[in-house]
Order: C-alpha cells, then structure tokens, then sequence
C-alpha cells in the first residue's frame, strides 16, 4: 500500500529503518514445519475471512488435508474470490511472493510451492525472517508451563519477552480450576485468602524471571464491565465450589462475582509488581462472538479506580475507535495498541493514527504487533502492512501541513519504538 503524498516514500523508507517492537505475539515455539500449501499461505487469521466467505462445510473441506489438493482448492477458489482483498488476504499474498516468488494464489501455484514449503522449526530460518523485518522484540503471551518460569528453566522463542497470561486465575469456576492453577507451587488450598496468596507467589516468581506485563483476553468469553463484589460475594462463590469438587459455578451470574473480585484484586497485584497490564480489547480471532461485550468503554470504571495501573488496550477497540480515543485521550494510565489491527482492517488503522495524532498524545500509542503463533512470515507480512499504515497516515497529515516531515519522523519512531520500550521498560 502507498499513498499519493509527496513525502510518503521517504517516510516509508525511515520506517522499514526503525526497529520494531512487537507489542504481541503468542510464538512458544519455533515452527511450524509447514507440509500443506494450503496451510502454509492461508493460515493464521485469513481462515476467518474465508470461513465468512463460505460455509461451515466448505472451511471444513478446505481444511481437510486427508482430500486431494485440486478437491480443495476448487471450494477455496469460489471463497478466495470473494475475500482476496481484505488486509488477511494481504499478508496472504504478500507471504505468497516474499517466501514463494508467485504472483497470485492458484491450483498450479500450490503445486509449485508443494516442494519448498518453509520449515520454521529451524531457529536460523525463523530468526532470519524477524531480521528482515527488523524486529527488535517480541512480548509473547505462550500460556507456558508454569513450573518452568517459576524454576527459571522456560526457553523463550528469539526475543522474546514473556508476559503473565491472566485469565484463568480469575476465571475459576471449580475446586479443579484451582487444584491445577496452585499444582506448580505443590499447595494445597483450601481458602480464598489461600488461593490468593497461591497467585501472589506465581505471579512474584513470573516477575523474577522477567515478564514485562500482565495479559488478559477474558473479553472472549465474559464482558469487560466489571462489577466491584465485595469480598463476601466472592468468597460465597469460592466457598461454594471448594466445599464440594463436584460442583462448578455457572456463567455468568455464579461466577461473576467471584471473577471479578480476583480481577480487581489482581490489577492491586500489578500495582505493587509495578507490571503494566495489556487488555484484549474489541474483535475476536474467529467467527461468531459477541462484540458489544469487549468494547474498552466497558473498562471505564476499572480505569478509574486503579489509576496506579498502566493500561494497555489491546486491538485499537477495533471497530470502537472513538471510545478508544476517548480513553487514551483522558486517562494518563491508558495506552492504544495497535498489535493485530494492521491486518484486521488496514484502512481503519490509517485513520485511526491520524485520529489519535489530532487528538491523544502521541507518548500513548504502540503501533504494531503481530499476534501470531509461530508462522513468523506473516508476522514479517503484518510488519511491513503496520509500516504502510504508519507512514500512508502520518505523510498525509505532512501534506495538510498538520506537522512537518522530520516531526512526522519523530512520531513514527515513538509508536513504532520508542513508546513502547519505554512502557514495558524494555531496556533496548
Ligand atoms: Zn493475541
């Protein structure tokens, strides 16, 4: 992509020059070894869009590898056809020429590519294609084995940095939930006060092994308005489970007072660890979910009450831009993250940094991060959509004389850079 402005190619080139930091990645492992050309140039989020361009049945034959190539593609044609144009198709294509040298996503170019599928297992492989997009780090959010952070032992993929992944410590809804969250400490609990003290040990060992924030992507399957229970609320619901392993608390109203009393809870953790904490904010990975629950407004009274708390709100609220704006633009502990929403939507995302130049401190956005697992050559494909996007919307804002070119150079370094190693104190 590219803009008609005057300026936009020297500004694009000084973005591809700064280093990247990855707001978001969840790669626990170098991989995968493709061996389905279908796999290998629709995966990751693309499915998504074809999945809306078609069936439940045809996503189901497209997928199946078990059926001959030709068999598959003749359903993926018809969906191809009718999605090949959104930012997902782009990463598609862009992966299709990049590592693949074809021009276009055909039956003969699946066969052509059959025999030089990338093998991302290799570190070398995999580590090269992050030099090539001039990614500095990676934050990664890899749900790890537990035991490992806390002994040390976890290996991480190439520049990484691990976060904490939230969820499920809050999300308890049974004596089971519980036993597998504290196995790693080797405690047995029995109490709320037990449980929390379990969870302020897990979460101290994640801080001496280095994290760099908390996670939370609860908006997938609860709403982010968290209520503020009491601790006799919770403590009914956790006393209730506990006393009997057979039990489980139904969603949403038998947990939810439990839920979010340990979330607030949690965010007192995050002050006194001094860990800032990213949000899942907006659109979902996948088909079918309710988006009117993960709209950052409903954070509104979280962001209130834990003013000491650094936000990071994940997606750019992605389709809620306004709210987002609203937030980051009157809370100083809000930031806009950007990571996913390149390709979600490329266009909104141009908008949206010239939305936020006018209007929130340009201290408080992160531009990019990829939000893959692994299938790092997408993530070189969104790196080079979030350059495009930094550098179509600030050299249009050049050409309204809003700023000048080497303040326009100043801003793409901050949201590209600098914001964020300075907010998750990175060190870099
Ligand atoms: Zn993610």
């Amino acid at each position: 992509m590219r803009s008609s402005s005057a300026c936009f190619d020297e500004l694009r080139t000084f973005c591809e020059e700064v280093p990247l930091v990855d707001c978001h990645d969840h790669s626990g492992v170098c991989g995968p070894k493709y061996t389905d050309p279908i796999q290998a140039v629709i995966g990751g989020y693309f499915p998504s869009d074809i999945h809306s361009a078609s069936s439940d049945a045809e996503q189901a034959v497209i997928h199946d590898q078990a059926r001959p190539l030709a068999e598959r593609w003749a359903v993926l044609e018809k969906a191809w056809k009718r999605s090949c144009h959104t930012g997902y198709a782009r990463v598609t294509r862009m992966v299709l020429k990049r590592f693949y040298e074809e021009d276009d996503l055909t039956l003969d170019a699946l066969e052509r590519i059959k025999d030089k599928l990338l093998d991302l297992e290799d570190a070398t492989v995999f580590e090269g294609i992050l030099d090539e997009a001039n990614i500095a780090v990676r934050i990664l959010d890899i749900w790890p084995d537990v035991a490992k952070v806390l002994d040390g032992s976890l290996e991480l993929t190439p520049r990484g940095r691990l976060v904490i992944s939230l969820p499920g410590y809050h999300g308890i809804r049974c004596r089971e939930n519980v036993d597998g969250l504290m196995a790693p400490l080797g405690r047995t609990v029995t109490s709320l006060d037990e449980y929390l003290d379990g969870c302020r040990a897990i979460f101290e060992g994640h801080k001496a092994y280095g994290v760099v924030a908390f996670k939370d992507q609860s908006a997938y399957s609860r709403t982010l308005a968290y209520d503020n229970p009491s601790r006799a609320e919770a403590e009914r619901v956790f006393n209730w489970f506990m006393d009997d392993p057979r039990r489980c608390a139904s969603y949403p109203d038998g947990c939810q007072p439990l839920d979010d009393f340990l979330f607030h809870e949690f965010m007192r953790m995050a002050r006194h660890l001094d860990l800032p904490v990213q949000i899942h904010t907006g659109h979902m990975a996948g088909i079918r979910n309710d988006i009117a629950k993960t709209n950052a407004i409903g954070l509104t009274r979280v962001i209130e009450l834990h003013r000491d708390v650094r936000f990071d709100l994940f997606h750019a609220n992605w389709p809620y831009n306004d709210e987002l704006v609203y937030l980051a633009k009157n809370f100083p502990n809000v930031t806009m993250d950007f990571c996913w929403t390149n390709i979600i939507d490329p266009v909104y995302c141009q908008a949206l940094f010239k939305q936020a130049l006018s209007a929130v401190p340009h201290g408080k956005v992160h531009a990019y991060g990829s939000d893959f697992g692994g299938s790092v050559e997408r993530a070189w494909a969104h790196a080079a959509i979030a350059r495009d996007n930094v550098a179509i919307a600030l050299s249009e804002m050049v050409d309204m004389q809003y700023l000048d070119l080497d303040e326009a150079k100043e801003v793409a370094h901050a949201w590209l850079f600098d914001n964020a190693n300075t907010f998750f104190r990175l060190g870099l």
